[in-house]
């Protein structure tokens, strides 16, 4: 059973100019692209931001952007980060566990500039180079997205040369590619902050696995090689499966909420956040904000056939 069987499709309309259009000119839509985006602005994600640290949770901020082609959107970009993180920096923030931060920025390496050519990957390095300066004088964390698999090995060897300078600098893992057992390891050798989530694009088999039950099989031997670690797991998905599994292998492992994340997208099981934070664990919400929200949308959308039952009802206007 593949994972959603619509998901291939809804996934080829992720680049759509004219779908986007249509979402934002009905009000029913608009307000379903909110509940998992609070806003295009700085102002309506830092009101966001602040509820959800006021009720225990910590926050990673991506400001929406991605396949930057010129190297004016992918300075501004970095000009927005460098805001986001003052304006975070002045939220009141309630007590977390020592070695843990609540407030964490996440980019994506091609919203730095990562493919603008054959300088991309130093520019997108030196450009994260500049946010983490920032973020490390004002508290914050960063963590770095992971894009479609062309990218991986350029990702992690850029997290890789950056990390040594600033240590509680995130990684992510996609479970569904078949190289990630190994990449876990070598993080959790490293001691590295790790994001495991399952994986959000549309990958050919030759480089990720494609059934849904190879995928979660995946997520768990990952999972295993990451609690076992030296690391900081930050485990990143709504699966009860795998949250069990996590708070298993967190027992057997004597981890304690300082050593151990749970991260979920803003707008997904909300409960499950507040269940998981009120028992004592330490839990990160991923909040994005920005113009370009379409491509994250058409991925939440392409994960869950409830979700895109949500959507086309709002088209409907029911
Ligand atoms: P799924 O396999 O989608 O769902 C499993 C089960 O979870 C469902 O059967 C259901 O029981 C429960 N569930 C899921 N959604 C809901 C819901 N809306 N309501 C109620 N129950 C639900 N992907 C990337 O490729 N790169 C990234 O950098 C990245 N960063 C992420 C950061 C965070 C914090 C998170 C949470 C996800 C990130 N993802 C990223 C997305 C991820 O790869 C998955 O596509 C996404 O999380 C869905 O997988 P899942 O593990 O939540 O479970």
């Amino acid at each position: 059973v593949p994972v959603n069987p619509l998901r291939p499709a809804i996934l080829a309309v992720a680049g759509s100019e004219r779908v986007k259009r249509t979402l934002t000119t009905s009000p029913a839509t608009a307000a379903m692209v909110q509940r998992f985006v609070p806003g295009e602005a700085r102002p309506d994600l830092i009101a966001a931001a602040r509820t959800l640290l006021m009720s225990g949770r910590a926050v990673s901020v991506d400001y929406l952007g991605e396949n930057t082609t010129d190297r004016a959107q992918a300075d501004a970009a970095v000009a927005e980060y460098l805001a986001l993180i003052n304006d975070l920096a002045a939220l009141p923030t309630t007590e977390v566990p020592a070695g843990a931060a609540p407030l964490e920025v996440s980019v994506k390496l091609s919203a730095l500039g990562q493919a603008l050519g054959a300088d991309g990957p130093a520019i997108a390095t030196e450009n994260l180079r500049t946010v983490c300066t920032k973020a490390a004088e004002a508290g914050v964390w960063v963590t770095v997205d992971a894009e479609d698999h062309t990218t991986t090995a350029a990702t992690l060897a850029v997290t890789g040369q950056v990390r040594p300078d600033f240590p509680w600098l995130g990684t992510v893992i996609q479970a569904y590619l078949y190289r990630s057992e190994d990449d876990c390891r070598d993080l959790a050798d490293a001691g590295a902050r790790v994001r495991l989530c399952k994986g959000a694009y549309r990958e050919p088999e030759t480089v990720a696995y494609q059934r849904r039950v190879d995928v979660d099989r995946a997520y768990l031997r990952c999972l295993r090689v990451l609690m076992r670690g030296a690391g900081r797991p930050l485990v990143a998905s709504h699966d009860p499966v795998v949250l069990a599994a996590a708070a298993d292998l967190a027992t057997i492992t004597g981890r304690r909420p300082g050593r151990l994340e749970y991260q979920m997208l803003y707008g997904i099981r909300t409960d499950e956040q507040l269940h998981l934070a009120d028992r004592g664990d330490f839990v990160r919400v991923y909040l994005p904000y920005g113009h370009q929200w379409y491509g994250y949308l058409m991925r939440r959308l392409a994960e869950r056939p409830a979700n895109l039952a949500f959507f086309l009802r709002a088209l409907a206007g029911r």
